[in-house]
């Protein structure tokens, strides 16, 4: 091509041409040295200078395409700074679009050279180029394989300067050049940077890639490593000579399969001198005869490393007591550690098929919601939890295990699983237990006590006051349980307890509550009744269930029991308030006579009696001891004379409040609460400060007064007794002692002990009540006594055949034994006469004279009752 310009030029004046040919011929050297010489953008200026030069422009630019080819931009400027150009180039100039210079575009489109002054240029191109100054275009187009990638502009600030077609032609010759030029430039430095883009790649993970040739030669090595040796030693030698022998045997072991197949092969080697892991990947790459195979070594020790240590890592959770688990939101195992298979008595082989099952499957029915509902809420949280629940073992045993959860949350924030640690709290959960149960149930029986009672009765009434129903509560006391452990010691009173409260329990309704209120005391709590007929009929159970024997320390005993039941809302407002009239109830039952049942409703109308008795009990305790009592007299009249022989003292109680209060009443109740010693005591002042007024006043009568059991029994009662006279300068014989008759024959010898030392003392024994108590005549026979007073109920009887014949038998043995009778409950004349006509010494009653005061008795002493007789 260059010859063609040669000779084209030879049509110019010789000279000019000439002139011109060498101008552009040395433009032509430099060129193709800068070009060649160096990369840098400076070079391109140096190129630009030498063709502005050349070509006598104002200003000479390369323009390049962009990768659609849609802007042409400028890479590189030289300017003549001599020239009239302004000396910046505005930005339109440096990247020019080609569809707003059509002219430009379409020209260079064809590979045509555009060569025009200013004014014959369209406006978009010449409005560009007034703003700098130019007045003349020349672009040449820069093409390889016939493709525009860009153009140089030569521009000049006048258009006297006019080209020849020869110029044209060298500079588009020359331009030609620069576009062979910059186009294998630019292919290189594409090369180039795609090799630095794959070191960049590959050399950043440490990898290293290579290319084998058929033969096993290395051919290319674009990155290395550094365990392995240089890229520079390996180029354009067999691997086998260079590459360390486990890595090379492999490679040549695979090549012919790799480079026979289409697809890759992978595989791990390890190289022991290099202490380095490879994974190493060979890729078949070319075409049929030209095949070869790309090497990619990638170093993955650490991630070995890793794998390592996550795997020591594991067996050491292995070696934990806890399970650690990874379960699924739908409670699916997906990993556990060994410990699951001891919590769960798996043989090892076992553990792995765990896995895929549900969680929820091994966990115990009653706890299952409990462990559900966990999980579900898990899911939500971030937090920790807890749960306690009972394990199903493969050996059908359940224990206690506490799972601690953690969720794990994927990228989306979504909860993917949960991680839990699970452990055997058997122990300690039974150790709570015992706990609680100590807390809440007697040792001795294992039944609920005060405390878990109190809950359950008001959970009870709660219920049944929702639901209008009723509750019963019965108070159960074991009979004589104070003699049974008295006698036979504790452990067998413990025992009987125990047997005992198994049975009461057994004997109750399943959803009763037994418990134990302390020593022989339970109660029984039975909710949800409908009305009384109902726990009547369980109390008869539980009656029943005591009275059946039991072997008690080797001896056969049949327990009784004494129970009071009381009904919520019949009886009872509250809990307190069941459990005392239940109490209350009890004790009824207990005096009632033992082996009895009661009920509250049954007992209610006496509990106003016994709230009296009660205000009395107290009243009459103040009366005794503020000296309220008085004393009363009764004369005992000779059945023959109508003399007074004697009076007894009878004591008298007026209460403010109820007036005369009988001492059948107050004498037994003041014998109860212990104050019938105090209450003798004042009789007997009293009395014998009378009978020592009456001495006095010359009166003779004896004084006989009344001693009850529990002062009889008293030690010292006989020398007090003697004492007490002796204050009043009295002697026994101005006393006669009153015993009944069932007294003295209770304890029969020990009671002849109190009478003979009566006896003995100088005291006159009249047994009273005689009749009553069924003596036999060898008894009275026996006894010190000197005088028989009969009993108000055989006077009474006189206007029968019966009673007449008793009274004259009793007249007739009293003869015989040498006893003085004294006949009490005389009530009329009639009686006076017939108990003369027997022959009876003494007599007593309202026919001759009520009780009265010692005022009215001094009268009588004095006058005598002979008017009576
Ligand atoms: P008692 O020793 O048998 O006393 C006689 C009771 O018969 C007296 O009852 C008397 O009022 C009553 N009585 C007397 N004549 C008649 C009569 O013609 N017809 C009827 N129906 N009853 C008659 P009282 O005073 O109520 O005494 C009852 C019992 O109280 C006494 O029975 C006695 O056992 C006891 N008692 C009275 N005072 C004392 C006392 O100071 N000490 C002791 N330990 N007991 C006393
Ligand atoms: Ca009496
Ligand atoms: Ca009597």
């Amino acid at each position: 091509m260059s010859d063609s310009i040669v000779f084209s030029g030879l049509a110019m004046s010789e000279q000019q041409a000439l002139g011109t040919y060498h101008t552009y011929f040395n433009a032509f050297d430099s060129v193709v040295s800068i070009l060649s010489a160096a990369h840098d953008p400076d070079c391109l200026v140096d190129m630009l200078q030498v063709l502005g030069q050349a070509s006598r422009s104002s200003m000479t630019g390369l323009y390049l395409n962009d990768e659609q080819g849609k802007l042409a931009k400028l890479v590189a400027a030289w300017r003549d700074p001599d020239c009239r150009l302004l000396e910046y180039t505005p930005t339109p100039f440096l990247s020019l679009d080609y569809d707003q210079y059509a002219l430009l575009a379409d020209t260079l489109a064809v590979g045509m050279v555009l060569n025009k002054s200013l004014l014959e240029l369209p406006l978009a191109e010449q409005m560009l180029l007034a703003q700098v100054g130019i007045r003349q275009l020349l672009c040449i187009p820069l093409l390889q394989g016939g493709e525009l990638f860009g153009f140089l502009a030569f521009l000049n600030d006048s258009d006297s300067r006019q080209r020849d077609t020869i110029e044209l032609r060298l500079l588009a010759m020359l331009s030609n050049h620069i576009a062979q030029a910059l186009g294998k430039a630019k292919l290189e430095a594409e090369s180039l940077a795609n090799q630095h883009r794959l070191r960049a790649l590959v050399g950043a993970t440490q990898d290293m890639v290579f290319e084998l040739d058929a033969h096993g030669v290395i051919r290319h090595v674009w990155s290395g490593h550094p365990a392995l040796p240089a890229a520079e030693t390996l180029l354009d030698r067999p691997m086998a000579a260079v590459l360390p022998y486990e890595l090379a045997h492999e490679l040549i072991r695979s090549l012919p399969q790799v480079l026979a197949g289409q697809s890759s092969k992978q595989f791990n080697c390890v190289l022991p001198q290099q202490n380095v892991c490879l994974l190493v990947r060979m890729q078949p790459v070319g075409v049929e005869h030209q095949r070869s195979v790309v090497v990619l070594l990638q170093d993955v020790s650490a991630l070995m490393h890793d794998a390592a240590r996550k795997k020591t890592l594991l067996e050491t959770l292995n070696l934990l007591d806890e399970a650690i688990v990874d379960v699924l939101p739908n409670g699916v195992l997906t990993e556990v550690t060994s410990a699951w298979g001891q919590l769960r008595a798996l043989e090892p082989r076992d553990l792995s098929a765990e896995l895929g099952r549900t969680l929820y499957s091994w966990v115990h029915p009653e706890d299952l919601n409990l462990v559900t509902q966990l999980i579900e809420r898990q899911l939500l949280s971030r937090e920790a939890s807890c749960v306690r629940f009972r394990l199903l073992r493969a050996d059908h045993d359940f224990i206690w295990v506490e799972l601690r959860l953690i969720t794990h949350f994927g990228p989306d924030e979504r909860a993917t699983a949960l991680r839990g640690v699970v452990r055997d709290v058997t122990v300690a959960h039974l150790n709570e237990q015992n706990i609680t149960q100590m807390a809440l149930y007697d040792g001795l029986t294992r039944l609920p006590n005060r405390l878990l009672l109190d809950t359950e009765i008001h959970r009870a009434i709660d219920e049944a006051a929702r639901a209008h129903r009723k509750v019963g509560l019965g108070f159960v006391d074991l009979d004589h349980f104070k003699q049974i452990n008295d006698a036979f010691g504790h452990k067998t009173g413990d025992d009987l307890l125990v047997l005992l409260s198994q049975r009461l329990r057994d004997a109750l309704p399943d959803n009763a509550v037994l418990a134990r209120w302390g020593g022989d005391e339970f109660v029984a709590l039975i909710p949800d009744l409908a009305d009384q007929r109902e726990l009547a009929q369980i109390a008869e159970q539980l009656r029943l269930s005591a009275r059946q024997s039991m072997m008690i320390n080797g001896m056969e005993t049949q327990p009784t029991i004494s129970v009071g039941f009381a009904i919520y809302p019949d009886n009872a407002e509250s809990g307190e308030e069941l459990l005392s009239a239940a109490d209350h109830t009890m004790y009824h039952a207990k005096h009632a006579g033992r082996n009895s049942v009661c009920f509250y409703s049954d007992i209610v109308h006496l509990k106003a009696l016994g709230r009296e008795h009660v205000a009395i009990q107290s009243r009459l305790s103040s009366a005794i001891r503020h000296g309220g009592l008085q004393v009363f007299y009764q004369p005992i009249v000779n059945a023959r004379s109508g003399d007074i022989i004697a009076v007894e003292a009878l004591a008298r109680w007026m209460d403010d409040k109820s007036g005369w209060i009988s001492p059948e009443l107050f004498i037994p109740m003041a014998e109860k609460v212990g104050l019938i010693q105090e209450l003798s005591e004042q009789i007997m002042l009293q009395s014998f400060a009378k009978l020592r007024e009456w001495r006095e006043s010359g009166l003779s009568q004896k004084l006989m007064i009344n001693v009850s059991r529990s002062q009889l029994y008293l030690p010292t009662f006989v020398t007090t007794l003697v004492e007490r006279l002796a204050n009043f300068k009295l002697r026994p014989s101005d006393v006669i002692v009153e015993i009944t008759e069932s007294v003295a024959l209770t304890d029969y010898a020990r009671q002849m002990r109190h009478l003979r030392q009566l006896s003995d003392a100088g005291f006159v024994l009249a047994i009273d009540d005689f009749g009553t108590g069924y003596s036999s005549l060898s008894q009275l026979h026996d006894m010190p006594a000197q005088m028989l007073k009969v009993d108000v109920s055989f006077a009474q009887r006189l206007h029968t055949d019966e009673g007449r014949r008793v009274m004259q038998a009793i007249a007739q043995m009293a003869q015989g034994l040498q006893l003085d009778l004294v006949i009490e409950g005389v009530e009329s004349l009639e009686t006076v006469r017939f108990l003369q006509g027997l022959g009876v010494n003494f007599m007593q009653g309202f026919y001759f004279s009520q009780p009265v005061p010692p005022g009215v008795a001094e009268l009588w002493m004095r006058l005598g009752l002979q008017a009576k007789m």
